[in-house]
């Protein structure tokens, strides 16, 4: 079968000819139906040897959905054919946190080496992929894959974070998402179906402002210092009460720091490597500056029902497996509109 994998370390992706996989006791193949990029694979790929913990070839893709092709031995309850969502962040299954559903903070996956698809385990870019437990398995029922599939992380990373700040995020209060890319358009639809708060996105790109406009955000600024200004008159004198920062770099965790007010939420989303120092004078008094990996498994599900009533929907941009390659390209470039989905 077809796989899109990154081989060699520097080197773009490339799509190659490997074995189908079979699914082993308790494990489920999946026809893939769809597969999102996420700038998270352009991280990994930009690491030098020493920090790159993938292992190598890694067929990416850790947004996926598919068609129930096979069941391995002790899976019941599904049927050949259903579609479905995965999600990501496997687990032990078995720890205090998985219990929770919350399995991308197990307490052993690191130790015991269980990787997310696509970011360790082979993952959806490619036609067939194995899911290793069937909890991991979220029914799409009516929801398109194609259109859906980037709610597994792309909606629910995001979901995660807003969902933590919403007592907050009173009428009135602003929240500000910083990156309107395929995590950040997704932030903005979250925050409108949520709160009742001021939505205002921060992107250097003039295309990425519009797409937040479009999504439903009630402002769209440029990423610098002259905002915070905007964002203080915009509240009112106040400042932003939440800021998901889906960029994550120093410049951008700075203007963060200098938003906010006393008792505000800043979550470090994105992979950006910077940092923001905390003391006691800044940022404000009470800030709390936290860094959300992924969701669990019940909030990919509220993702999928909030999908489910019209109130959030993922800009796509389709490619076939032949061109998954070039998502990344183009990702690089920063032309994707949302985010690009790789269809086998
Ligand atoms: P994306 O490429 O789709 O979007 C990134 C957006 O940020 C683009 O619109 C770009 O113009 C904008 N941007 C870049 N630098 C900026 C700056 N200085 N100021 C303002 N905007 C800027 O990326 P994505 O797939 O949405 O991922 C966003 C980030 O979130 C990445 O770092 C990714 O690795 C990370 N991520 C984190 C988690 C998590 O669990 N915390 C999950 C998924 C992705
Ligand atoms: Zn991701």
């Amino acid at each position: 079968m077809k796989a899109c994998q990154y081989v060699e370390i520097g080197a773009a992706p490339k799509v190659t000819d490997i074995p189908k996989p079979e699914p082993g006791p308790g494990q489920v193949l999946l026809k893939v139906s769809a597969a999102g990029a996420c700038h998270s694979d352009e991280f990994i790929m930009s690491l030098p040897a020493e920090q790159y913990a993938y292992g190598l070839p890694l067929t990416l893709g850790h947004e996926g959905a598919g068609e129930i092709a096979e069941l391995g031995d002790g899976v019941e309850g599904w049927e050949l054919g259903e579609s479905v969502a995965v999600y990501g962040p496997w687990g032990c299954g078995t720890c205090h946190a998985c219990a929770q559903g919350k399995e991308n903070y197990c307490r052993y996956a690191a130790e015991r080496n269980i990787r997310p698809p696509g970011l360790g385990n082979p993952g959806a870019m490619a036609e067939y992929m194995i899911v290793n437990d069937q909890r991991h398995l979220v029914r799409l029922g009516d929801l398109d894959p194609v259109q859906n599939v980037a709610l597994t992380d792309a909606g629910l990373t995001p979901y995660h974070a807003i969902r933590t700040s919403l007592p907050k995020l009173l009428p009135g209060r602003v929240a500000v998402v910083i990156g309107a890319g395929g995590l950040g358009h997704m932030a903005v639809q979250i925050l409108k179906a949520l709160t009742a708060a001021t939505v205002v996105a921060l992107d250097l790109k003039e295309d990425a402002r519009q797409l937040a406009l479009d999504v439903g955000a009630d402002y769209a600024l440029p990423s610098e210092r002259a905002s915070v200004d905007e964002i203080r008159k915009i509240s009112g004198g106040l400042g932003a009460t939440a800021v998901f920062d889906c960029v994550g770099a120093d410049a951008t965790l700075a203007l963060a720091g200098k938003m906010v007010h006393e008792e505000a939420d800043i979550a470090v989303v994105g992979l950006g490597g910077g940092s923001l120092p905390v003391g006691f004078l800044f940022p404000p008094h009470e800030t709390r500056v936290w860094s959300p990996y992924w969701g669990s498994r019940s909030e990919l599900e509220e993702v999928l029902d909030l999908a489910r009533l019209g109130a959030i929907h993922v800009e796509t941009e389709s490619f076939t497996l032949d061109e998954a390659p070039t998502v990344y390209e183009r990702m690089h470039a920063g032309t994707l509109r949302g985010r690009g989905i790789v269809v086998p």
